[in-house]
């Protein structure tokens, strides 16, 4: 009787895989994505047009395959931006670290993953092919708006010695 129910079971499952289709005609039909797809990394402008990268290095530093090198230099109003920034994709294991080590949200995974290519020096993409026109993920942010915002001090609470480490 186990055997039987076994079989039918396993039967039914078949069946009922043969009228899934989950081969897409692909590029004609283009696949689902999800929300948090990692793709390609890309550079970001903020809702001015001006580059969100401040040349912190942050990713460079973060990157567990060493492909982010870049060179910051200083605008004559003092803003700081990257004069060259440079990702190797045939390195690039799409990890995300980058987009969550950018204080600025400048880098951003996007959702493209399309991009074979037959020279392995193709896949190294320079500033101009990294740079967007558009916000990416985040339409209102201005790192700006927020950097060097001075924060308000708590008072003190009453009785409290702050030398003391006892509570
Ligand atoms: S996604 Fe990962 S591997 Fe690719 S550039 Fe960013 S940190 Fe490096
Ligand atoms: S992309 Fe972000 S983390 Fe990388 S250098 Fe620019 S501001 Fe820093």
């Amino acid at each position: 009787m186990r055997l039987w129910h076994g079989l039918l079971a396993s039967l039914w499952t078949t069946l009922r895989q043969l009228r899934r289709r989950d081969t897409l005609q692909y590029p004609e039909q283009q696949p689902k994505l999800g929300e948090r797809w990692r793709g390609r990394p890309i550079l970001t402008r903020d809702p001015d047009g001006e580059e969100r990268c401040v040349a912190c290095e942050l990713c460079s530093a973060v990157c567990p395959t060493h492909c982010i090198a870049l060179e910051g230099a200083d605008r004559p109003n003092g803003r700081r931006f990257a004069q060259s920034f440079r990702i190797n994709f045939a390195r690039c294991i799409y990890c995300g670290l980058c987009e969550e080590a950018c204080p600025t949200v400048a880098i951003q995974l996007s959702p493209e993953f399309a991009f074979a290519k037959t020279e392995r020096g193709d896949f190294v993409y320079h500033k101009e092919a990294l740079l967007i026109d558009g916000t990416g993920k985040h339409p209102e942010y201005r790192y700006y708006d927020h950097a060097g915002v001075r924060t308000q001090a708590l008072p003190e609470p009453r009785n409290c010695d702050p030398r003391s480490n006892l509570p």
